[in-house]
């Protein structure tokens, strides 16, 4: 699914089948889950393949990096470009674009001095599909900003999200939200959260969670479109029974939720404001309605 014999991936500046790729069993990164990575999604527009907010997405990689000290010897012009000619390399046009950048050989426990980078790519629709979904509330908290940095993306961090999206699997629902170490609302396990009451969306501030780029977008549509938009903490309890929610990100895109701890929302999507959204979103990243964002 990921990748087959002709795969080809771009791997410390040279450009290497991905079934060819050696990695040594003693780099830092495998044994304590510091590396970063970013999601990053193109599109095939009508002006051909566009990577949506390169620039936004490597900005957060090389800040990801600099906070695990991990070093990067690439700007961000440079990893777009290797970028395109990924997508070129392996006809690609819709795709979804993972950097990971990880630290050499090194069993201790300090900053390696070697680092390595990998840019693959592959065709992946929707991550949270395309049906509503029913969300619980997870047992799995957030890590507390206090114990790592919550607004970087790091490998380590990503155990939480496992074992939350596991535990609402084993349960039955299609995904989780997890609150923060105060017990508000903060995110999806790969996602934000957002929801809607009396014509008003709702979502948490930045702080917990991490600063989704998805996130931005849908708060510059509110603000083009004019739709209320607050940023604040909220407890489970406000969210369930209210008009709608949905989760965004850039895998996930905008994707409605049907219930929260089997609590229906009361809205049907259609009629809700992330519907519309989600329509919009399409449009902004996939066709010719760019606004005022940066597409490289
Ligand atoms: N929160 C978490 C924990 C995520 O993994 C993601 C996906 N990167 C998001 C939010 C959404 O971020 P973005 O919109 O930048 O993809």
């Amino acid at each position: 699914m990921y990748y087959n014999d002709n795969t080809i991936v771009f791997f410390n500046g040279q450009w290497v089948k991905a079934k060819d790729l050696m990695i040594s069993p003693y780099v830092q990164s495998m044994h304590y889950g510091n590396a970063v990575f970013e999601g990053i999604r193109s599109y095939g527009t009508p002006d051909g393949t566009r990577i949506f907010k390169s620039e936004e997405h490597f900005k957060r990689l090389l800040f990801s990096a600099k906070k695990m000290h991990i070093k990067v010897n690439y700007t961000i012009e440079e990893l777009t470009n290797f970028t395109y000619q990924l997508l070129e390399k392996n006809n690609l046009g819709n795709a979804y674009i993972r950097p990971l950048i990880f630290a050499g050989t090194n069993m201790s426990l300090i900053p390696s001095d070697e680092s390595h980078i990998i840019l693959c790519a592959w065709e992946w629709e929707k991550y949270l599909g395309t049906k509503l979904l029913d969300v619980m509330t997870s047992s799995y908290q957030r890590p507390n900003p206090k114990s790592c940095h919550v607004e970087t993306k790091v490998t380590g961090h990503y155990v939480n999200s496992i074992l939350a999206s596991t535990e609402a699997k084993e349960k039955g629902f299609d995904e989780a939200l997890l609150l923060d170490m105060n017990d508000n609302v903060a995110e999806g396990p790969g996602a934000n959260f957002f929801f809607e009451k009396d014509g008003v969306l709702y979502t948490c501030p930045l702080g917990n969670i991490l600063p989704g780029i998805t996130r931005a977008t849908i708060i510059e549509l509110c603000e083009e479109l004019g739709i209320k938009i607050v940023e604040k903490h909220f407890k489970p309890e406000e969210v369930k029974g209210s008009d709608s929610a949905f989760f965004t990100g850039t895998a996930a895109e905008v994707s409605g939720i049907n219930s929260l701890d089997k609590i229906p929302f009361k809205l049907k999507w259609d009629d809700s404001i992330g519907s519309i959204l989600q329509s919009k979103y399409i449009r902004r990243v996939a066709f010719n309605e760019y606004g005022k964002f940066s597409l490289v």
